[in-house]
């Protein structure tokens, strides 16, 4: 049986990196992955999923009122898929995490996502909440803090480098800066 994954961790763990070494190990074995990631995100163009350190490839966008249970039976019918890969899938609703449990179960596709765990101010995201809840596999990918412990955490900071304690979830367009930091400096950079 297939099963469903949560890669999950804070900003620059590499998320996109494993995604995309993923999907490389896919093709390699003469099988075919499909990716998907927020249209949010446009950071890199739409459509893609970038890493860090140079990969790239080309990725359907999703966004809040798409199906991607009945996205996936059509991609299906076209030709066989073997894997879904979705990228900052904390951007999912929940009943798009729901749909994509029953592109495991009913379709037996394993679908992998990579995404947030919390946001900048220790929130939890709809989309990483239910695949908290109902993936079959959860796996950290982990980053270190400047001080050297695991960061777990993320903060946003202004352009002056004040960590902002306020504000939406999602911030598009905007000039701030995320970083990843331990629990310990979270609280101190917020002065709680
Ligand atoms: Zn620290």
């Amino acid at each position: 049986m297939a099963q469903m994954y949560f890669y999950y961790s804070a900003m620059n763990a590499g998320k996109s990196t494993t995604l995309l070494q993923s999907s490389f190990n896919y093709r390699e074995r003469g099988m075919t992955p499909i990716i998907f990631t927020a249209a949010i995100d446009d950071r890199f163009g739409k459509g893609k999923v970038s890493s860090r350190i140079g990969l790239q490839e080309d990725a359907e966008l999703f966004n809040s009122k798409d199906d991607l249970y009945q996205i996936l039976i059509n991609f299906s019918n076209a030709g066989k898929i073997d894997c879904v890969l979705i990228d900052e899938c904390q951007f999912l609703t929940k009943e798009q995490v729901y749909q994509l449990t029953e592109v495991v179960d009913k379709l037996d596709i394993p679908v992998l996502c990579y995404g947030l765990r919390t946001d900048f101010l220790g929130e939890l995201f709809e989309g990483s909440r239910y695949l908290l809840s109902w993936a079959d596999k959860l796996v950290e990918l982990k980053t270190i803090c400047h001080c050297g412990r695991k960061a777990n955490m993320v903060i946003r900071q202004d352009e002056a480098g004040n960590a902002i304690a306020d504000g939406n979830q999602v911030e598009i367009g905007g000039n701030d800066l995320y970083l990843s930091v331990c629990r310990a400096h979270y609280k101190e950079a917020l002065g709680r």
